[in-house]
């Protein structure tokens, strides 16, 4: 409302300006220039609205702006050449015109605008003097950067010699993770933007610190081992997630310290090797901190999306010392997707349209912590970007039967976890 007015009392004035006759509508008060990265800013603050217009000469390179029904003020004075800008020129241009030559250091992508009043200044046109082949540089840099898809690796829990536990009748869990994990990982590959691989595609044995060496070398995004329950009593019953205990964290960062081999690889993206003892333990400590914290968002997102379709074995996410888990970058779950020792759970494990409900819970949690926590270049964040309706929620304000709480019921003997035996948990 304000600058309706201004603009109308400046019209008036202009106005009676006309019927003077002789004077310039605007006067070109003063010209500013300003240097950025990218461009170089020309600002001319001018004392009314003014008709402008702006080309490009070559050889050498010229920007050229006229401004018409224009003078510059008397005393104006021009600044020095700077950013792309060698030098300024004015002159007149017909008969009440005013015209600057901007003398160039290189061809430029010229962009202009002229800014009403505001704050009690007057009518601004800025020119933006664009660095031609660095923004050619930067656009292909733009196209190149396609965003990338977030990587899960999805770890069939057992195989081979290692059955794992087994049902009454006879399931053995091995086959059970193997056929829910590729179920996940064919929901996954279905998804914008996400992409699956798998640490075991068949009945065979794979030692667990390479399980997560493999998630490792994919540069997973997140590691999901899928397993079944056991407990002797065969009315257990539910799913539940699992995470990396403190203790699970504190033992693992101790060893990659020690271990050479792992000093020498690349944790969290900062090389360990070249770093005295006590940054390297900081770095560590720093990039297994925010792996935790992911992992557990992550599991309460799985463990909420699995207890809406059928029971949890607990309300929350528990912890525990799993060599599985125990990436110091790459946030990690184990997924107990069902008990195999109650057979009703049995029964549905091996029903595949139940296994295809269980992959698509676990996909459900994933995808949703992706939305809200989108990983820097990924589909995610373009696409949070482009339409701002991957926003983060409140978790407060999410869905859900299980509890947002976290809490260590169990924090296992490192030899039990290393077989991953799926003996009694409290
Ligand atoms: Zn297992």
């Amino acid at each position: 409302m304000w600058g309706t007015r201004l603009q109308l009392t400046v019209l008036i004035a202009c106005a009676a300006l006309w019927c003077a006759g002789n004077a310039a509508a605007a006067e070109i008060r003063a010209i500013k220039l300003s240097p950025e990265a990218d461009h170089t800013r020309a600002t001319f603050e001018l004392s009314a609205q003014a008709d402008y217009k702006l080309f490009a000469i070559a050889n050498p390179d010229r920007i050229v702006v006229d401004v018409a029904d224009s003078a510059f003020a008397p005393g104006l004075r021009l600044p020095e050449g700077s950013g792309v800008l060698k030098a300024l020129r004015t002159g007149k241009h017909g008969n009440d015109g005013a015209r600057v030559v901007f003398d160039l250091d290189e061809s430029v992508q010229p962009k202009s605008f002229l800014l009403t009043p505001a704050d009690g200044g007057g009518y601004r046109l800025v020119v933006d003097l664009y660095k031609k082949h660095k923004g050619a540089v930067k656009s292909a840099a733009a196209l190149a950067a396609k965003p990338r898809e977030v990587v899960i690796a999805i770890d069939a829990g057992h195989g081979g010699v290692d059955p794992g536990a087994s049902g009454a009748s006879g399931t053995q869990e091995k086959d059970i993770t193997l056929a829910v994990a590729r179920e996940l990982k064919r929901q996954i590959d279905a998804q914008h933007g996400m992409h699956a691989v798998l640490t075991r595609d068949g009945d065979y044995f794979i030692p667990l610190a390479e399980r997560y060496q493999k998630a490792r070398n994919a540069k997973a995004d997140l590691f999901v081992s899928v397993h079944a329950d056991a407990y002797a009593s065969g009315d257990a019953r539910g799913s539940s997630v699992w995470m990396l205990s403190g203790r699970g964290a504190t033992s693992e960062a101790a060893r990659w310290l020690a271990d050479r081999e792992n000093r020498a690889d690349l944790v969290g993206g900062v090389k360990l090797e070249d770093k005295d003892h006590t940054l390297a333990a900081v770095l560590l400590d720093l990039s297994q901190g925010a792996t935790l914290e992911a992992s557990g968002a992550i599991a309460q997102r799985v463990l909420r999306a699995l207890g809406k379709i059928g029971p949890t074995h607990r309300g929350y996410v528990e912890k525990a010392n799993f060599v599985v888990l125990r990436s110091p970058d790459v946030p990690s779950i184990l997924v107990e997707t069902a008990f195999i020792t109650n057979p009703a759970e049995e029964k549905r494990l091996n029903n595949a349209a139940q296994r295809e409900r269980l992959a698509g819970a676990i996909l459900d949690g994933v995808r949703d912590y992706f939305r809200s926590v989108p990983p820097p270049g990924s589909w995610f964040a373009q696409a949070g970007k482009e339409t701002g309706k991957e926003k983060p929620e409140p978790v407060a304000t999410r869905r859900g039967t299980a509890s947002a709480k976290v809490a260590v019921i169990a924090d296992d003997d490192p030899d039990r976890a290393e077989l991953l035996a799926h003996g009694p948990k409290s």
